[in-house]
């Protein structure tokens, strides 16, 4: 299988001709590095001197946003008067549309802030909404516009179509730059990583800067501090939502160490060589100052996730971290790992500190498909064999697997069937839906294969895809066998005798009819567990309860509706983890 051909093709390939290569100017020998360095023991003051620079950090569907939490808290840390709107949140397969309304609440919130620069963090499913947001917000402003994050990196020329610099690559330091021009009544132009349109309208590539390594200098993100506002369903908030999160998201580090080809990571990596380790991990100390800071904000939290993409890949990182974190916090925490990268010394440590349960990427059920289309180490032979270390350890493992995956034929889904059967049950199953994001290898891989079309890549298609299904939908009526070879995969965490004994009727032997009964059970699944449609909720708690009852079961009866009565009372949207894929 041979499906490497356009690997690692620059993303502005297509446009060299428009691109003439930019000049940086020493900023009057201002050293960025030494400023990140000298603010790290800065408290998080609001500047609101009449003369102090503006900025407005802008965040598009993602409340919990990394980057635009990190950039308030930087630049409160640097002395500017620094603001931070989360313009609509993430809520998983569900997304809300932008209102009128909303736009207008953004634009009087602008109006009232006057920024002199509004930084806009954007991933690719998110560029139309920030040109929708930009044009409105450009109607009350004339405040410089800056786009940063992964949107930006991959295609600065494209950003530039509605914002006036993009910066490519990570900002710390760019922030602190533009800061230090603001300061001095200067434009942007010039500083490293930030590209711009020149008078003759060519794009200006302004290169990338090096990756900071110190990620000890970084502040962590803001959490309900000065000027943090919220806008969804029609409301604008000043409450930060996130103290009332249960659970505590936080990153100890940056980075991965492969490149899986439908990950951003298989750009990244590329594009930063020579700039200094892709991988950088914060201090343990530093991770627990950041959880004490958390603890003091949130009302009721109970758990910690770690979100980074490889948690704890160092040996020496581990011990240290499982210390400090056993001593210092109570909480039970996940965090995620490549299963190559699990070894079984390191989880005795992180369960004895506290973890419970971790996320452990599958993605593809089939070893060839896994490793020469997803360019992903591992085979299903060590899955199972890290699966079961796992338990052995008291972890619960949560299996990642991507579905819709047009490289997939229904032998590779009857293979992906019976490892996930060997996996065992109770099984805690993520089945997400195969994205085609621009430029990444494995979209190019399905053009070249005829699997999708230049259409298919549009901004307006990732965005209906992401938002509306980021998170496998079951196929109805999925009377072939690939489709419903799917929604059996999709229907494994309900793993009763009967629908075990029919998904491994399925997985041997090719029955159209028993497939679309599986398909409507995987149907009833979607709409119980991810879009909680009430009267599908509530059939299967009374025959749940019913059940009980006949086999006199009371207590298992008792903590059914304990249950009900706790989640009737805290039931939240989905709102999902945050992911780079
Ligand atoms: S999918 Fe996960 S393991 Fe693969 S490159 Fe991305 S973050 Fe790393």
């Amino acid at each position: 299988m041979d499906h490497r051909s356009g690997y690692r093709i620059a993303a502005t390939a297509s446009v060299k001709s428009d691109i003439v290569k930019g000049c940086v100017d020493d900023l009057n020998g201002f050293d960025a590095t030494a400023r990140l360095h000298e603010i790290r023991a800065n408290p998080l003051m609001l500047n609101d001197e009449p003369d102090s620079p503006r900025v407005l950090h802008l965040s598009l569907y993602c409340y919990k946003s990394f980057p635009a939490r990190i950039f308030h808290a930087l630049c409160l840390k640097d002395g500017i008067n620094s603001s931070a709107l989360f313009f609509k949140n993430n809520f998983t397969n569900d997304h809300l549309p932008i209102t009128d309304h909303e736009l207008e609440l953004a634009a009087e919130l602008v109006g009232k802030l006057k920024p002199d620069v509004i930084l806009m963090s954007i991933m690719a499913p998110y560029a139309v909404a920030a040109r929708q947001l930009a044009k409105k917000l450009r109607g009350v402003t004339d405040s410089v516009f800056v786009v940063g994050g992964k949107y930006p990196t991959i295609v600065p020329h494209e950003s530039l179509e509605f914002a006036d610099y993009a910066c490519k690559g990570e900002g710390d330091l760019t922030m602190l730059r533009i800061n230090q021009r603001l300061r001095e009544g200067r434009d942007l132009r010039g500083i490293k990583g930030l590209w711009y349109k020149d008078d003759q309208d060519n794009v200006v590539d302004m290169d990338q800067d090096v990756l900071y390594q110190d990620m000890d200098d970084i502040p962590y993100p803001a959490i309900d501090e000065a000027q943090m506002y919220f806008i969804e369903k029609n409301h604008l908030e000043i409450v930060d939502p996130e103290i009332y999160d249960e659970d505590v998201l936080v990153m100890a580090g940056r980075g991965c160490v492969y490149l899986c080809s439908y990950c951003v990571n298989s750009l990244l990596i590329p594009m930063n060589r020579g700039n200094g380790r892709f991988v950088r991990l914060r201090t343990p100390d530093h991770v627990m100052e950041e959880l004490d800071y958390r603890m003091k904000k949130y009302l009721d939290p109970r758990t910690v996730t770690f979100n980074d993409e490889v948690f704890g890949v160092f040996d020496e990182w581990v011990k240290e971290f499982a210390a400090a974190y056993k001593e210092r916090c109570k909480l039970p925490f996940e965090c995620e790992l490549v299963p190559r990268l699990i070894k079984e010394h390191n989880v005795v440590l992180l369960a004895d500190a506290g973890m419970n349960s971790l996320h452990f990427g599958v993605q593809s059920g089939q070893d060839e498909i896994r490793k020469e289309v997803m360019h992903r180490p591992g085979n299903n032979e060590e899955l199972v064999e890290k699966a079961a270390m796992l338990r052995k350890n008291g972890i619960q493992p949560q299996y990642d697997i991507i579905l819709d995956n047009p490289f997939d034929t229904p032998e590779s889904l009857a293979v992906a069937l019976g490892l996930l059967l060997d996996f065992g049950t109770p099984i805690n199953l993520n089945t997400y839906k195969m994205q085609y994001f621009p430029h990444y290898p494995f979209t190019n891989m399905a053009l070249e294969a005829g699997h999708i079309s230049e259409e298919d890549v549009s901004d307006e298609k990732v965005a209906e895809s992401v938002l509306y299904n980021m998170v496998y939908r079951p196929k109805f009526p999925a009377l072939n066998r690939r489709d419903y070879l799917e929604n059996c995969i999709y229907l494994i965490p309900w793993h009763g005798p009967v629908i075990r004994k029919m998904i491994i009727s399925l997985q041997k032997k090719h029955n159209p009819l028993l497939g679309f009964a599986a398909t409507l059970v995987a149907r009833i699944r979607y709409w119980q567990d991810f879009q909680h449609v009430g009267l599908v909720v509530w059939a299967r708690r009374i025959i749940l309860g019913v059940r009980c009852l006949l086999r006199g079961d009371f207590s298992m009866l008792a903590d059914r509706v304990r249950n009900v009565i706790k989640k009737t009372r805290y039931q939240q949207p989905h709102t999902g983890r945050l992911s780079v894929r």
